[in-house]
């Protein structure tokens, strides 16, 4: 392929989830020509009549602007996608498998697509998260299977936080591009022309583990401070203070010392599984990983123990859940915390209420969810926060000391501010439970 000023790389992004439709959309705003394949007929139907399958902040105004200008289409059919393609990212998901592993059998069913429908020799970016070596397999499967010029395989992995994603695509702290030759290098510098951030080229699965690496770093950091917080509860020392007495240390960084009730979400948990597995393949242990996966696997058992010790009992307790998705400004609740805290006040007998700005339906049917914040509260013996949302802050703390049965507030996110919930607990009676800091009456 040759490359110009001017060019727009046609390009198939494959899986369009939070990391393939975003990608899709800011590379066809960037100027490139994108068509965006899903096997989920579902997904496209609602991409195609101008809808959305998930919410991202800024991602419909960008997506439109983008439909617009005609440089974005959807399809569920690879063939034409792949044959009309210069450059194929695929997006697919990479969830757990049975023991722990990354599940590679949707990527591997869209390589098989690819080395059937392919006609000349484009590249196959990987930007989805997959074990160390994947690339090189396949490449050297499909360098097999392909007398035609040969596929060459990139890894770029994606970093993009959920509910900042259109933002951090064109931000990024950096690009990571596992490579193997100069071509390749030049597809990627040509594809992330506009955006302005240091390009760290690499080899392939040098890349496929800073992705695993980095987020695994951050989960840990999550789990140290979680097991700070629980120190902090013996020792009398608040936690909230000790992070940010840490965080100003620049080689420590003040990012990722919330203590609260653990990670979820899509990424950290399978990544850390898969990574683990990956271990027990490699015959290598990975101790620090162990401590930080256990940590977090205790949180919502921790926050269940404030709440029984605060109330005695949670049997026919009616308890509000404030916010349900895995973190604020996303509608994704993929391993979300309030899921498991759901799950063990069930098992107590609590009757649970929930609030939640983005779900409309939750897994759990025994959740009744309320679309209004203090219709949730109404007549609770307890409230728990699970989720940071901005709204919460709005909290009439006047009105919910008038619903509530037993004036409790459990905050497994730290979001209030300590001195300012003295005044809340003295002005409304409330008792002001939070995660590594004192208890407030
Ligand atoms: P997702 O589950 O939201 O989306 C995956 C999409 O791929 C779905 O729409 C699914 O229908 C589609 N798909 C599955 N098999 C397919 C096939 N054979 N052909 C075409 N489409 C197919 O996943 P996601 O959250 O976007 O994550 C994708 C990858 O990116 C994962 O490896 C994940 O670990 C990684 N990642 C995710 C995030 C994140 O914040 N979500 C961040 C960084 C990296």
């Amino acid at each position: 392929i040759m490359w110009w000023e001017g060019f727009n790389v046609k390009v198939a992004v494959i899986g369009t989830g939070y990391v393939g439709l975003v990608t899709g959309t800011c590379l066809a705003y960037s100027g490139h020509s994108v068509v965006c394949v899903d096997s989920s007929a579902e997904k496209i139907a609602i991409l195609s009549s101008g809808g959305l399958p998930l919410w991202e902040q800024g991602l419909d105004e960008l997506l439109n602007e983008t439909i617009k200008l005609g440089r974005i289409c959807f399809t569920t059919d690879m063939k034409s996608a792949v044959q009309s393609s210069d450059v194929l990212i695929v997006c697919v998901g990479t969830p757990w498998g049975p023991g722990g592993e990354a599940d590679l059998d949707p990527l591997w069913s869209v390589v098989r697509q690819v080395a059937l429908y392919c006609k000349q020799g484009p590249f196959l970016i990987i930007k989805s998260t997959v074990p160390v070596g994947t690339s090189d397999e396949i490449e050297q499967w499909l360098h097999t299977v392909q007398t035609k010029p040969s596929i060459e395989v990139i890894h770029n992995p994606e970093f993009l936080r959920q509910g900042a994603a259109v933002y951090d695509f064109f931000h990024p702290d950096r690009i990571v591009a596992g490579c193997r030759t100069i071509q390749a290098r030049s597809v990627i510098t040509e594809l992330y022309k506009d955006i302005a951030a240091h390009v760290y080229f690499c080899d392939r699965r040098s890349s496929e583990l800073i992705k695993y690496a980095s987020n695994a770093f951050l989960a840990m950091k999550i789990s140290f401070i979680n097991m700070m917080a629980d120190f902090s509860e013996h020792t009398g020392a608040r936690i909230d203070v000790v992070a940010a007495g840490m965080g100003m240390d620049r080689r420590i960084g003040k990012s990722f010392l919330q203590a609260g009730i653990g990670y979820g979400g899509s990424c950290f948990p399978k990544d850390l599984q898969a990574l683990l597995s990956m271990g027990h393949k490699w015959n290598c242990s990975l101790p620090l990983l162990e401590s930080t996966v256990s940590i977090n696997a205790q949180r919502p058992q921790h926050l269940v123990d404030k709440l029984l010790h605060a109330l005695g009992t949670l049997k026919a307790k009616r308890i509000a859940l404030l916010g349900l998705t895995f973190k604020p400004m996303t509608d994704d609740l993929r391993e979300a915390t309030s899921l498991a805290v759901s799950r063990l006040c069930l098992q107590h007998g609590a009757d649970l209420h929930a609030y939640d700005p983005f779900v409309r339906d939750y897994p759990i049917a025994e959740v009744v969810l309320h679309r209004d914040m203090y219709e949730a509260i109404d007549s609770a013996d307890a409230i728990v926060i699970l989720t940071e949302w901005e709204q919460l802050h709005d909290l009439d703390w006047q009105l919910v000391s008038q619903k509530l049965r037993t004036r409790v507030v459990i905050d497994g996110r730290n979001m209030f501010d300590w001195d300012d919930m003295q005044h809340v607990a003295d002005t409304c009676h409330i008792t002001y439970i939070s995660m590594g800091r004192p208890v407030i009456y």
